[in-house]
C-alpha cells in the first residue's frame, strides 16, 4: 500500500471517530462508564498526529506502530484490545496483501483479541462485529456488503446480554443498548473500506 493511501486511511479512521465521539460516549454511558468516545478520540488523534511517519513505514510496521500507539493512548479495556487487533494485523500481513492474506490476518487478529479479552463472539463486545466482518471477507463479499454486515452486527448487539467488560456488571440491564465497542468497530470498518475503495 502506498504511503499516501495508508495516511488517508488513518485520517478517515480518525475523522469518523471524532465525528462520532459523542455518540460512542452516550452508548458507553448507558451501560458502561461513558469514556469510550473520549478514549477512542484520544487514541486516534494520537495516531493521526503521526500519520505521515507511520505511513512511510512498510505496511506491517505501520500497522504495528498504530497498534502500539493505541495501546499507549486509548486506555480503558478497549485500548489494549484495539491495540492487539492492529499489532496482530501488522504481524500477520505481508507488505502487499491480497484478499486471502487480509482475511487470514484478520482471523489471527480476532483470535489474539479474544485471547487477550478472554472473550468470544456472542458476549456483546467488539468481537461481535469483528467476527461477522471476517466471515463476510472470507465469503468474498464486496466492500459495501462488508460495511453493511458490520452495521447489522453492531445493531445485533442491542438485544444481547453483556458477558464481558463493564457492561457485564449490569447483567440483564445491559440488554436493549448497543455495545459501544461494537459501534466503534463498525465505524472503523466503514472508514477503512471507504478509504480502500476510494483508491
Ligand atoms: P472500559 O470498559 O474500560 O471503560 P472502553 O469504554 O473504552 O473501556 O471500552 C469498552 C468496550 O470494550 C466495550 O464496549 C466492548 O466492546 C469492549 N470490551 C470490553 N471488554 C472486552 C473483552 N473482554 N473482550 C472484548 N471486548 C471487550
Ligand atoms: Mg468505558
Amino acid at each position: 500500500m502506498a504511503a499516501a493511501d495508508f495516511s488517508r486511511l488513518i485520517v478517515a479512521a480518525a475523522d469518523t471517530i471524532a465525528a462520532h465521539a459523542e455518540e460512542l460516549t452516550a452508548l458507553d454511558q448507558a451501560i458502561g462508564d461513558g469514556d469510550h468516545g473520549l478514549n477512542m478520540k484520544r487514541g486516534f488523534e494520537a495516531v493521526r498526529a503521526e500519520a505521515d511517519a507511520f505511513a512511510a513505514k512498510p505496511l506491517p510496521d505501520a500497522l504495528k506502530a498504530v497498534g502500539t500507539k493505541l495501546v499507549m493512548t486509548v486506555g480503558g479495556a478497549s485500548g489494549p484490545l484495539f491495540g492487539t487487533l492492529f499489532m496482530t494485523l501488522g504481524k500477520e500481513l505481508p507488505a502487499a496483501p491480497d484478499r486471502d492474506g487480509l482475511t487470514a490476518a484478520l482471523g489471527k487478529a480476532i483470535e489474539a483479541v479474544a485471547a487477550r479479552g478472554k472473550s468470544q463472539p456472542g458476549q456483546k463486545t467488539m468481537l461481535d462485529v469483528l467476527q461477522p466482518v471476517y466471515e463476510a471477507l472470507a465469503q468474498g463479499q464486496t466492500a459495501a456488503e462488508i460495511v453493511d454486515a458490520a452495521d447489522k452486527a453492531s445493531e445485533a448487539t442491542v438485544p444481547m446480554k453483556a458477558l464481558r467488560g463493564r457492561a457485564s456488571f449490569l447483567g440483564e440491564r445491559s440488554i436493549g443498548h448497543m455495545d459501544a465497542g461494537a459501534r466503534s468497530t463498525a465505524l472503523l470498518v466503514r472508514a477503512v473500506a471507504g478509504a480502500i475503495e476510494g483508491n
